[in-house]
Parts: C-alpha cells; structure tokens; sequence
C-alpha cells in the first residue's frame, strides 16, 4: 500500500500552561491517504479547528502551542518545519477553507485579485494568466457570469456564492490537501448540500485529499470516506463511514446520530439530543471524559480513561462497554 498523504501522530495541543492550562488537542492520531475524503466530526468545542489549525500550524501562540505528536506531510514533519517552508506551503499544498468566508476575504479588494495573487505568487505565473486561470476557477466552482464578476467585492455576494469563492481560492494551486472547516454551516440547507456536492466533485476531479469538519454527522456519509469522531479534545471513534453508520459502537456516537434527522427515519420519531453539556476542557471528570453524560457507564468509566481499542482492523472506539477485540 502507498503510504498516506498525511499522518497526524499523537498530535497534542495546548492553551496556557500550569493549572489553568487546557488541552484542546489531546494525543490525536488519524491518517488520510490520496484523494480521500475524512471527515472529524463531533460537538462544539470538541478540538476540531485546533486540529486543522495545528496541522497548518495556525494555532495562536501563545496561548496555544503544539506540545506533542507529529504531522507527517508528504514526508516533512510539519511540526518542524521553518516558518518560512510552512508559508510555502499553506494555500499551496495545503488548502483551507473557514466557515465564515468574510473574515478570510478582503473586503476592500476585487475577488479576482484576490484568487489573482496566490497563483501569481505561489505559481509564479504571470499576471494576465493568472486573472484568466481565476476566471476558469470561477467557472469551475459554477459562478454564474464569471468573468464581469472578477472585478467585483465580497459583499456583493451571498453567503454560498463567497463560499464558492472561497473554493476557486483553495483549489488555485491544485493542493493536495483541502481542510475545510465547518463550510456549510453558516448557510441554509439547500445551499449547504450544493456546496459540499461542488467540494465533493472537485475533489475527486482533482485528485486532491479533503479534511471535512462537521458538528453533523448527517452530511458525513454522503460525503466522507472515513470518520473520526472527537469529544473533548480526543478522537473517541473511528471507522469508515460505512462501517460507522451500520455499527456505531461509542456510546456518544450513537447519541450524535440519535440526534440527526434521517432521510430513512419513520415519519413522527423524535429526535434525542445528547443530554447534559459538552465538557469542560480545563475540569476533565476522572475516566471517560464522556462519563457524566453517558446513559452505558460502569465504575471503571469514572477510574480509567478508555484509549482507543480496535473492535475489527479498521474500526476503532475508546469505550469500555463496547466490545472490542
Ligand atoms: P471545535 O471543535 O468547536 O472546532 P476548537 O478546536 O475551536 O473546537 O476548540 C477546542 C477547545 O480549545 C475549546 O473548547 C477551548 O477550550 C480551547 N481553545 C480554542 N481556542 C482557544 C483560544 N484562542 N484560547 C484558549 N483556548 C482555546
Ligand atoms: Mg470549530
């Protein structure tokens, strides 16, 4: 087997230090191989963006440090890299796309200088070609009239148009990698599905790798390969998203999907939502750290913290009431 585009290894990641110090990243470990699409999905706060922004080495710090595990990208541990070789690769190899398109956008400069000038810079094409290569993105990401609307602003778009930009924007250097952090959420569900239809397509024209984050585990298995799960700062669960769907064996998995709506639920049955609040990083219970929440503890959730354990080859969960192997 070829090995995977990225491996994130025991990555950890910390705001503040001493007591007051929480880990937002806490020993994450997934992999993403050529032209797959993974999906991390799981509650507000859960360590989703610190994840993706950990791998870009965007973690504000301070607060923020990565203190642990390594990013194997292409064969470079992005963990050590210079920040010189870092820029060179963001928004070139690596692509990332935010969920509110406005604070990455410039308001005050024209969208085609905007998806212009990486591909003049990174690309070192000139500029001419570099405006007609950010009309053919236009295109490509389905702009209606796409060449009057280089020249136009941010705030002449609607949300799913600025999202669709932000697309052109990410695949201008043909990455390998396309992080794309809670796309869709800002916008209404019609939009949504058209644009994770459009990331889906281009990725797989592209043959470029996707990270998709999500707090819902509804839009993951019409869209993602595989799925990790995360719940305060850990991956909790792992599988393809097949084998997730059919056999969901995390307690807190099974309460994220309990608490979508699905297209082949009986018409009348109640969404439950998971009970109690996501956790607070800095006052971790003892255990699981879902334990409080959990409808399946036992004593040993509340002593020992449950890591992962393989429940087949590919199907992993940090849950000791769940069988595993
Ligand atoms: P999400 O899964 O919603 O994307 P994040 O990855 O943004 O969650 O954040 C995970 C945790 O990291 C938060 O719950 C918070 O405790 C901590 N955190 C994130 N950003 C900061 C920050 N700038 N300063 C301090 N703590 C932070
Ligand atoms: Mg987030």
């Amino acid at each position: 087997m070829t090995k995977p585009l990225l491996q994130v290894r025991n990555l950890t990641t910390r705001f503040g230090h001493g007591l007051g110090s929480v880990t937002a990243v806490n020993n994450v470990s997934f992999d993403v191989n050529a032209g797959e699409t993974v999906a991390i999905v799981g509650e507000s706060g859960s360590g989703k963006s610190i994840t993706a922004l950990s791998i870009l080495r965007l973690v504000p710090e301070p607060p923020g440090k990565i203190v642990g595990g390594e990013i194997l990208f292409d064969g470079l541990d992005l963990t050590k890299l210079p920040e010189e070789e870092m820029r060179a690769i963001r928004g070139n190899r690596i692509a990332m796309i935010f969920q509110e398109p406005m604070t990455s956008l410039n308001p005050s400069l024209t969208i085609g200088l905007q998806i212009a000038e990486p591909i003049n810079l990174h690309m070192k094409m000139p500029w001419q070609k570099a405006y007609d290569k950010a009309k053919q993105l236009l295109d490509r990401v389905r702009m209606p009239d796409a060449k009057s609307r280089l020249s136009s602003h941010p705030h002449q778009f609607s949300g799913g148009m600025r999202q669709r930009i932000m697309i052109a924007m990410a695949l201008a250097c043909q990455p390998k990698l396309i992080i794309a952090d809670e796309p869709t959420t800002a916008l209404d569900v019609t939009v949504q599905a058209q644009i994770l239809e459009l990331l889906k397509e281009l990725t797989r024209e592209t043959g470029s790798s996707l990270i998709l984050i999500t707090h819902d585990l509804g839009v993951v298995a019409r869209y993602a390969d595989r799925v990790c799960v995360m719940y305060g700062g850990k991956i909790i669960e792992t599988a393809s998203a097949h084998d997730l769907y059919a056999r969901p064996l995390h307690p807190y998995t099974r309460g994220l999907m309990a608490s979508i709506p699905r297209l082949d639920q009986p018409p009348g049955v109640r969404l439950v939502p998971i009970k109690g609040q996501p956790p607070n990083l800095a006052q971790l219970p003892p255990g699981c750290s879902f334990n409080p929440r959990c409808g399946e503890v036992i004593d040993r959730c509340r002593r020992d913290v449950p890591e992962l354990m393989h429940a087949d080859e590919k199907h992993l969960h940090a849950c000791w009431t769940s069988p595993h192997v």
